[in-house]
């Protein structure tokens, strides 16, 4: 059976654990304007920016003779919940003949999920299953601890371009893995390319230092969110994302490993969004908190255009600046954001961090 997901971060890694469980992959590409074009034409006016680019990238992928769509559901108030459903509908509607599996988290219905599971294990065996599994989350926790450590040290590299197809020929390394063996040697050999690019980490007052918060999909797929990791990294500023694949399995597949984060988070956002809204808007005003506990300089939040949750959140963006001394940008992410209007504000958030840092050691260096 041909099979494929949503574009969504690490690709790489979904594409995997079908691999593994034997089915006939067929990877989606990232999003491009022509995928935006497409999913608009074909959602409704009001769905939120994510499911118009997941509709794109399924229409494009159909031209490829998929069967099945494989995606996840969504789990408290907000739409996530309905995505696979009307994206079944529209797609059915338009004369595709093919299949979704919707996994939604196994406590809402264990007889479904069941089910589900027992299409996508095929002929293996439970012991056969297992082991893919830990695999597929081993090359997760490691693509994104290599992920952590590109956008950090590229903020300093002297040869960017270098760096970043050093990076790409790791994430083909990673999808030729076919065991948590193979994972550990990819990530040695990563360490060891990064390390010969000899980055220099200046000291802690000079580096700049800021945190992504904001909905899962804009956050975490660079396509759609015009390249902000990098373009941060160019203007010499560190970054880190409050969501990673792996944050994500966590949180939703193996709630038990993520609950202790989770608890922390919800912690840090009371007094600001003290119940569950849906997406991740009071985990964002968490991990926005948990940014400047960690010492960060500033951060973003994105948002994707119509999004309810992250419209709440962002509704507190001012008075957590206020009180936690801390610059924040908001970003609204929809079919009309062009890459010349990010990178502008980016580069003004940037040099607006750059002097507050310098006018406070100045202020600090008079009054001493
Ligand atoms: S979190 Fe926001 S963008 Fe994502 S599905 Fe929910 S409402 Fe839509």
């Amino acid at each position: 059976m041909r099979v494929s997901f949503p574009y969504m971060g690490s690709t790489i890694v979904y594409g995997k654990l079908l691999e593994l469980l034997g089915h006939q992959v067929v990877m989606p590409e990232p999003p491009t304007r022509k995928t935006v074009d497409l999913g608009v034409k074909y959602s409704p006016e009001f769905a939120c920016f994510p499911f118009k680019v997941i509709m794109g990238t399924y229409l494009e992928t159909l031209e490829r003779g998929v069967e099945l769509f494989v995606t996840t559901g969504g789990q408290g108030p907000c739409r996530a919940g309905f995505y696979g459903e009307l994206h079944k509908k529209i797609i059915q509607n338009m004369g595709y003949d093919v299949d979704f599996i919707v996994l939604d988290p196994p406590w809402r219905d264990y007889e479904k999920f069941f089910r589900q599971i027992l299409t996508l294990k095929g002929d293996n065996s439970w012991f056969k299953v297992a082991e893919v599994i830990h695999t597929v989350y081993k090359m997760c926790k490691s693509v994104d601890i290599i992920e952590k450590l590109i956008t950090t040290v590229r903020a300093y590299a002297g040869d960017r371009a270098a760096l970043n197809r050093s990076w790409r020929d790791i994430l083909t390394a990673y999808s030729q893995i076919e065991t948590a063996r193979d994972v550990a040697r990819v990530e040695e050999e990563a360490l060891r390319v990064i390390e010969k690019y000899d980055i220099k980490l200046p000291p802690q007052e000079k580096r700049i230092r800021i945190g992504i918060v904001g909905e899962i999909y804009v956050v975490m797929e660079p396509s759609i969110n015009g390249n902000i990791e990098e373009i941060l990294n160019s203007l010499g500023a560190e970054t880190e994302r409050s969501l990673y694949l792996s944050t994500y399995i966590d949180e939703t597949i193996f709630p038990w490993i993520g609950r202790k984060e989770k608890k922390k988070l919800i912690k840090k956002a009371s007094g600001y969004i003290d119940l569950n809204i849906g997406g991740h808007a009071r985990l964002s005003v968490g991990q926005i908190v948990d940014f400047k506990d960690r010492g960060f300089d500033g951060v973003i939040h994105l948002k994707p255009f119509a999004c309810l949750p992250e419209l709440i959140s962002e509704s507190m963006l001012e008075k957590l600046s206020a009180d936690l001394d801390m610059p924040i940008l908001s970003l609204s992410i929809d079919e009309q954001t062009a890459e010349a209007n990010i990178m502008t504000r980016l580069d003004a958030f940037v040099d607006f961090i750059k002097y507050g840092k310098a006018y406070s050691k100045e202020r600090v260096s008079l009054s001493v």
